[in-house]
């Protein structure tokens, strides 16, 4: 089958079935970047439902450039609270403040430029240039990459190799609505190629899909476990306050606000007869102790914070879960 035959059905099967997600509305070219740059940042290591809700209020609080620009850190990282990667908040800023110095507010269109700003590399480049410029790139994602996995049933270390898995991409061929074919082949993985129940009956590449003549949905992956680390956290009250700090110790979450805490080992964490809770991060398990102190111990970064106070400040998921487990 011709690769043109493959897009229109790819393209025919997005018209009808695509997601109404906020950063597709139809918008002038200028929020159309803006729109791709910040949902592009969010997106990267987390799930569409979990950034819809964020996108929206981002927008709703930086609704161009330079009101992104002129915001402070704080601002931002606090509309970025519970997404996670805070270091993407502080790139997708700092790339706005670049974008109105040197790029007259506008983003480029050539590869190589748009990866020396900040938080863009490879894979975010080349998405900007598909969807927001409309250049024809299909970027690798996941999606993209399970799709290709199984319609040519790749099932060695060879075969699933980034080299090989690009060549085959060749058989997506292109179309002259890049921004909607890019959009179209990742909304096949994430709606219709999932990763556990392909919906094959739904598919336009059921025709074309050997894993489907064969009936064999197993997909080759790297394993990819997060480790697992032990904490000790101290939780000093006074009347109804806790002393909270600036994490400067971790390099995860640097400078978000944190109970005092220590990595322990695991035997200290077994035998501990402390409150135990566990927490998923995107790139670690923590399974931290809680150990209520009577003594209290300030240090220069301290903070006493309460019910009343504390969300004026960002807080890591784990911050929040050791709070609501001490707080009444
Ligand atoms: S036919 Fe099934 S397995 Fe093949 S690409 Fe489509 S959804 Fe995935």
């Amino acid at each position: 089958m011709q690769n043109s035959n493959i897009s229109n059905k790819i393209l025919k099967w997005y018209d009808n079935n695509k997601r109404n997600l906020p950063w597709r509305k139809k918008t002038s070219i200028k929020n159309r970047e803006y729109f791709t740059l910040v949902s592009e940042f969010m997106l990267q290591q987390t799930q569409v439902k979990t950034v819809i809700p964020y996108f929206e209020n981002f927008i709703k609080n930086f609704p161009n450039l330079k009101s992104l620009a002129k915001s402070s850190d704080q601002k931002v990282l606090k509309h970025w609270e519970g997404l996670g990667y805070y270091s993407r908040a502080r790139n997708l800023k700092k790339t706005a403040i670049k974008l109105l110095n040197e790029f007259k507010g506008e983003l480029p269109k050539d590869i190589d430029k748009l990866k020396t700003l900040p938080g863009i590399g490879e894979y975010t480049s080349r998405s900007i240039l598909a969807i927001a410029h409309n250049e024809p790139y299909i970027p690798m994602d996941g999606n993209v990459e399970r799709i290709i996995k199984r319609v040519f049933l790749l099932k060695t270390n060879d075969e699933v190799s980034k080299e090989n898995l690009n060549k085959k991409k060749s058989f997506f061929g292109f179309s002259k609505r890049s921004s909607d074919y890019a959009q179209a082949i990742m909304e096949i993985g994430a709606l219709i190629c999932k990763p556990l129940l392909p919906s094959c009956s739904h598919c336009p590449l059921a025709k074309n899909c050997k894993a489907f003549r064969k009936k064999d949905f197993l997909i080759k992956s790297k394993s990819k476990f997060n480790k697992i680390k032990y904490f000790e956290a101290n939780v000093y009250r006074y009347k109804n306050k806790y002393l909270l700090i600036k994490n400067k110790k971790f390099n995860f979450l640097k400078n978000l606000v944190i109970f005092p805490m220590k990595e322990i080992n695991h035997k200290k964490f077994k035998y501990s007869v402390h409150k135990k809770i566990n927490v998923k991060m995107s790139n670690m398990n923590m399974k931290i102790i809680i150990n209520k102190n009577n003594k209290i111990k300030k240090t220069r970064d301290s903070l006493f914070l309460d019910k009343s106070n504390i969300n004026k400040y960002i807080l890591p998921s784990f911050t929040k879960k050791i709070f609501n487990s001490v707080s009444y």
